[in-house]
């Protein structure tokens, strides 16, 4: 019987997100005492704030999304907490935004990280939720895994994986209208999954994007003008636009939390 709640609850669920709208938490790195990366007088955290603020705007503007920022103001944010954020708020897609460096000054352009296929700690959790579980069952002496076990380990990975792909989703998407914004080729290899910790902690698709190199002389002085923070800013919400209509016309990738 649980079990068939289980699965009436999750296509309930789906449907009630597919019309309702997106929400996301938009996250500029670093603040405060550290700023990041610094090259002259530009620093990371205030670039990237200036970024998600412009974001922010776009989707306030748009009722098909909602918008929380992990930081309004130039103030250092511990990692857990900006991921005990996305949880508080129920966001349903975490946007982190960077800046790059590189030893190597002619290194430019903008890379997008999700998270890595298995982060170590994560499967720690997974296996120690499942001990846990086991042992507060009372018939788990005779049963070492109950059916209901079983249908609720699937559950969680095929949550666990749905995620992976819908952040990985969610980075090509973002890519390829930033490389068609600005007449790059689009090469795979800035799209990358790392085990960044405030993306690899979430429940949800999040996405590190590193929105050029500090380190470039001609990319940083662009970074520092308004006009073409506003710019990326649009090609993020354009992005988000395109993943949003792509997860509405296909239930099957709706976004749904893990169960
Ligand atoms: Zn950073």
């Amino acid at each position: 019987m649980k079990q068939v709640l289980t699965f009436a609850f999750m296509i309930a669920f789906t449907f009630t997100l597919h019309a309702s709208p997106l929400h996301i938490l938009v996250d500029p790195g670093h603040g405060g005492s550290d700023s990041g990366a610094v090259r002259g007088s530009l620093k990371e955290s205030v670039i990237a704030l200036k970024v998600a603020k412009n974001l922010a705007e776009f989707l306030r503007k748009d009722d098909r999304f909602e918008v929380t920022l992990t930081r309004e103001t130039d103030r250092k944010i511990p990692l857990d907490q900006r991921t005990q954020i996305a949880k508080d708020v129920k966001a349903d897609v975490l946007l982190s935004i960077h800046l790059n460096t590189n030893n190597d000054p002619r290194v430019h352009g903008q890379e997008f990280y999700f998270q890595n296929q298995l982060p170590a700690d994560e499967d720690m959790l997974f296996l120690a939720s499942r001990e846990n579980d086991e042992e507060d069952d009372i018939h788990a002496a005779n049963e070492k895994l109950s059916s209901e076990n079983d249908v609720r380990v699937i559950l969680e990975d095929l949550g666990r994986n749905h995620r992976i792909k819908s952040s990985g989703d969610l980075s090509k998407v973002l890519f390829e209208n930033w490389a068609v914004a600005n007449g790059k080729k689009v090469a795979s290899r800035s799209i990358r999954q790392a085990p960044f910790r405030v993306v690899s902690q979430v429940a949800i698709p999040s996405v590190l994007c590193e929105l050029g190199f500090l380190s470039n002389p001609a990319e940083a002085a662009k970074l520092n003008e308004s006009a073409y923070q506003a710019s990326l800013a649009k090609s993020l919400y354009d992005g988000l636009v395109k993943f949003k209509e792509t997860s509405d016309k296909d239930p099957e990738r709706a976004l749904h939390s893990a169960p």
